[in-house]
């Protein structure tokens, strides 16, 4: 490892202390390497001429040739120069609030120039602040690519803007003078053709060219991910040798039996390649950790149990974890139902279970008399003991993290086998990173005699039509879901969007025809379950709601669901409430209000729910829209803390990079041997720098 990777910014040309401390302070940029690694975060092409005609459609950086036709100094105190300055196609003013009088100085009309900077709109005009600006007889060569750095009004007001940054670098690259060491051995360059780093890291800074530009970033792209997903697969590797898991050695009687005589339905393909797995698992005797995907309706809740049944036959108890009360009642029920006749003791436990009945459930787990607990989040509390915890499910949370995982693991000498189930896609390269350390199940098909949702986007001008509409499918004897957005900011206005909306259904709706539930996030579980129950029941028509129903609520009699201000809802979230409906009704409708202006992203959004119904199509433009960060939560990514590859734009370099890794392991698992040196040494380093990394699975 070469010294002056960690030698002290402050010993750069150009930094002093004083800028030290801000790059420290600002950027995070200690050490030259710090620096070396600080990315533009785009370029801009300075071999271009812009017309003025063309600046209004242009965002960003602008580069102009014309000729100043007027200077003009203004204010007393605080000096300003305005100059005019035109081409062919128009004028714009180029503004100059600080050192006014020297620029003046240096600037003649009539003469010509060429001008970069920033286009921005100030009062009512658009003009350029602070512009680069050249004499032409000046230009010697004409600069390519240029780089764009991020900064802030700190480092700016200490000459560290990204003109700034970009002479630092420079001075950098002067400074270490080639030194700079390969991080990846010769096999792999060779082999993926990639450019060396030293020339990658001079490329990203100051570009040869566009060819070369890519080629950089390619390299230091494929470079990370290729570390990471090493990491990972090592990691996964390194948990299966040390974790023995719970081994099962038969199928049981409670599994045959409920396939014999108490399944509702034949299993898709899907579902009995799912158990499957899950059962091979169980009989390996490692530990299992894995995802199962599958679309909203898909039918995981079945495997789910299913598999449980063959934890329960030998021996073990079992728990499944819910997101919302809703739910878990809703498995509570559904699970009762289906295995009460098998002898299976179900319990569920909630936050709002009262006292005295939670002293009586945890009194059961611990003798065993559970077989199934199902629960919120209050499953996980440390009180909650099992006597014999063999496998946990948790549904619907694909965010439910490590640290979530590691509490559940504690709940048995031998952690019990844990499965997560999620109707929300995770766009593949992201479950190969963020995931990268589980095992992944893929439910890719749909139980038969579900029918596609006709769905529409209607805007406030045609509410009438679908109002009647409404009424058209009651008379047929269907049900009606009508959501309401959640503004996090304010609960209250939430509640009276919700309520308002309530009192207008209720109006256009009247008694004793239609019969309306209602359930938001400010009613007690108890009242929400009831008000659920009689729409599940059929008792209500209508059911108005917040978000609170997204997940896994099943009424197959619905036929549509109507989501109110659309534009305000995530993609995902549209695709889970869309899935509520088409799960039994002849024909079923999902309806999208909302208002006439959209935003670019609205539109995207709601454009991609009439186009497809495909859950994982859907959340492909999802984390395109939204960036893998906000999918995971800000918490989540950060542990990626990816530099330059952007896991929704690099897919493929994603699994290149995985599958390289994975054959260096498979021939070498402990990477072994001198031609893998390099990579040892740099594993090494970069998991030092992640100390909390180490503690996981
Ligand atoms: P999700 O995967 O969204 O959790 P569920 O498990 O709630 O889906 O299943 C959705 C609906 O499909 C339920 O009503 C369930 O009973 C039904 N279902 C599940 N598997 C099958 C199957 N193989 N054939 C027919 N219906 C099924
Ligand atoms: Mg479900």
């Amino acid at each position: 490892m070469s010294d002056w990777l960690i030698t002290p910014i402050e010993y750069l040309k150009g930094v002093g202390p004083q800028r030290a401390d801000l790059l420290k302070k600002e950027l995070r940029i200690y050490q030259f390497e710090h620096l070396l690694y600080h990315f533009p975060f785009r370029y801009v092409d300075r071999s271009v001429h812009h017309k003025v005609k063309e600046l209004l459609e242009l965002e960003g950086f602008a580069q102009l040739k014309g000729r100043i036709i007027d200077i003009s100094e203004t204010g007393t105190k605080q000096k300003r120069l305005t100059v005019k300055f035109q081409d062919e196609t128009g004028m714009i003013d180029l503004v100059w609030f600080q050192g006014a009088k020297w620029m003046k100085s240096q600037l003649h009309i009539g003469k010509e120039y060429q001008v970069f900077g920033k286009v921005k709109i100030y009062g009512n005009k658009w003009n350029i602040p602070h512009p680069e600006i050249v004499a032409i007889e000046d230009i010697k060569i004409n600069k390519g690519l240029q780089s764009v750095y991020n900064s802030t009004e700190k480092l700016v007001s200490k000459g560290l803007h990204t003109r700034g940054l970009e002479t630092l670098c420079l001075n950098l690259l002067n400074q270490i003078n080639g030194n700079i060491y390969e991080t990846l051995p010769p096999y792999i360059l060779k082999r993926k053709n990639l450019m060396p780093l030293a020339e990658a890291l001079k490329n990203i800074h100051f570009p040869e060219s566009q060819i070369q530009l890519e080629r950089a970033q390619y390299r230091l792209k494929f470079e990370e991910l290729f570390y990471l997903q090493l990491e990972l697969l090592l990691r996964k590797e390194l948990s299966l040798k040390r974790t023995k898991g719970i081994k099962i050695n038969k199928v049981g009687k409670y599994f045959n039996e409920f396939y014999e005589h108490h399944l509702p339905f034949q299993l898709t393909n899907a579902q009995k390649k799912v158990i499957k797995e899950i059962h091979q698992d169980f009989l390996s005797g490692k530990h299992m950790n894995r995802l199962l995907q599958g679309d909203v309706g898909s039918g995981k809740t079945l495997v789910a149990l299913m598999s449980m049944l063959l934890m329960i036959g030998n021996g073990y108890q079992t728990a499944i974890i819910a997101p919302t009360e809703i739910l878990a009642n809703q498995h509570f029920v559904g699970f009762t139902e289906l295995l009460e006749p098998l002898g299976i003791k179900v319990d569920i436990l909630t936050g709002s279970v009262s006292k005295k009945r939670r002293e009586l459930i945890h009194e059961n787990l611990r003798n065993g008399n559970t077989h199934i607990l199902v629960g919120t989040h209050a499953l996980l509390e440390d009180v909650v003991q099992f006597s014999n915890l063999g496998y946990v499910v948790i549904d619907e949370q694909h965010r439910f993290g490590v640290a979530q995982r590691a509490k559940m693991w504690k709940k048995n000498t031998k952690p019990p086998h844990i499965l997560i189930m999620t109707a929300t896609p995770i766009p593949r390269t992201l479950a190969m990173t963020f995931y990268g350390d589980l095992e992944v199940s893929v439910i890719d098909e749909l139980p038969p005699g579900r029918k596609a949702i006709n769905t529409f986007h209607k805007t406030e001008s045609a509410r009438l039509s679908v109002l009647g509409f409404i009424r058209e499918q009651i008379s047929f004897g269907r049900q009606i879901y009508i959501v309401y957005p959640l503004i996090r900011e304010s609960e209250t206005l939430d509640y009276m969007n919700l309520m308002e909306g309530f009192e207008a259904i209720s109006r256009t709706f009247p008694l004793p025809e239609f019969k309306v539930s209602i359930v938001h996030g400010q009613m007690k579980a108890k009242d929400k379950d009831f008000e659920m129950q009689r729409f599940v029941r059929g008792e209500t028509q209508i059911m108005v709601a917040t978000t609170v129903i997204e997940v896994g609520v099943n009424v197959p009699n619905a036929s549509v669901m109507l989501i109110e201000s659309s534009e305000r809802f995530g993609l995902s979230q549209l695709h889970q409430l869309r899935g509520r409906v088409g799960r039994g009704a002849e024909k079923s409708y999902c309806i999208l209000m909302s208002g006439n202006k959209l935003s670019k992203e609205s539109k995207k959004r709601i454009q991609t729910m009439v186009r497809t119904q495909d859950g994982f199509e859907i959340a492909e433009v999802d984390m395109e829209i939204r960036g893998p960060g906000d999918i995971l939560g800000t918490q989540q990514s950060g542990m990626l803390d990816l530099k330059i590859a952007d896991l929704s734009r690099d897919a493929e370099i994603v699994t290149e990079a995985r599958n390289l890794a994975k054959k260096i392991l498979g021939s070498t698992p402990e990477l072994e041997g001198v031609e893998n040196e390099i990579l040892r040494i740099q594993l090494k380093k970069k998991l030092k720098n992640k100390p909390n990394w180490s503690k996981i699975s």
